[in-house]
């Protein structure tokens, strides 16, 4: 990876529905410890699952007395100057004031960002962009993306830039939890998609939907074609509203399902085939996978920290 601006050492923390992941950095970007516990939901369930992996991770340090930052990604809505979090649905949270109970309880500040926002940045980090601009598309449960645009999140009004799994894309589709029909997470949302191949009854899955889609198998073929043209409808989202030159595509969706990101790039090139402007955008091109195992969340996470521990630093006293 490229290495994080020295200042200490940076511990990032992913807060997921079923594993919480946490990795300690040193001031070069080196992995200095890392574990992964699985996440107790509610909010008291959230707080002490954190605090655990905060002291797991910095009980396998060599250098406990150091300088750490501690930032923290988290699924909801996060406001990351008051650490609130809101309807983070599947951890079992309307409302939790996470940056504040986390801050008490270690003794040291703690960032508490949205996790996508949080893997854009760590994405960047990865690429060797972290000033530059890139889109990360996270395909999990739900659907949802971040942007960096000259090494900066896009956030907007209330954190709600990237919420794009609820842009409705087919109008006559199935109804979304949020109201709506057609919403990009109808179509590319891991949940909606186990929910459509279990009621299909033949024991399809994600991990070979592909494969099975390839070899004509019933049901196979419209939900393959139904997910990548999610997919691509996404990519196209991002880059038309955000000019992103890189789209990064993650989430459990994407590492599931082997063959899906070469589909998604067929649809996308069919698409080009049909209109001089999108062949002009050169979408396929411009998609990245980053591997499965590069812990890009919560690398993400430990920059946030980071990025606010020397923020402050920089800040004018008084
Ligand atoms: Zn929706």
């Amino acid at each position: 990876m490229t290495k994080p601006p020295a200042s200490g050492l940076s511990l990032g923390i992913d807060i997921g529905a079923s594993k919480t992941h946490g990795i300690l950095l040193d001031a070069d970007g080196s992995r200095l410890a890392e574990t992964v516990r699985p996440t107790l939901t509610g909010p008291e369930g959230v707080v002490n699952t954190a605090v655990a992996v905060v002291i797991e991770c910095l009980g396998q340090a060599t250098a406990p007395d150091a300088a750490v930052s501690i930032g923290i990604g988290i699924p909801g809505q996060v406001d990351p100057a008051t650490g609130l979090v809101r309807t983070a649905v599947n951890l079992g949270i309307s409302e939790l004031d996470l940056g504040q109970r986390l801050t008490a309880a270690l003794g040291v500040p703690v960032t508490i960002d949205n996790d996508v926002k949080a893997a854009a940045l760590g994405a960047a980090n990865h690429l060797g962009v972290a000033d530059g601009d890139l889109a990360y598309l996270n395909f999990g449960t739900g659907v949802a993306a971040a942007a960096v645009v000259h090494g900066r999140l896009v956030r907007g009004h209330g954190n709600l830039a990237g919420e794009i799994g609820h842009i409705p894309v087919d109008p006559q589709g199935e109804r979304c939890q949020c109201g709506q029909r057609g919403c990009l997470e109808v179509l590319a949302g891991g949940g909606r998609i186990a929910a459509r191949l279990a009621a299909l009854g033949t024991g399809l899955t994600l991990g070979t939907l592909v494969q099975a889609a390839a070899a004509g198998e019933p049901g196979a073929e419209a939900e393959a074609d139904r997910l990548c043209t999610g997919i691509a409808l996404a990519v196209q989202l991002v880059v038309l509203t955000q000019g992103s030159e890189l789209v990064v595509l993650g989430g459990g969706v994407i590492h599931t399902a082997p063959g899906l990101v070469p589909r998604v790039q067929e649809v996308l090139i069919a698409r080009a085939e049909e209109s001089e402007f999108l062949a002009s955008l050169r979408l396929a091109e411009r998609i990245t996978v980053i591997p499965a195992d590069y812990p890009v969340a919560a690398i993400g996470a430990a920059l946030v920290g980071l990025r606010r521990t020397r923020a402050k630093q920089l800040a004018p006293i008084g």
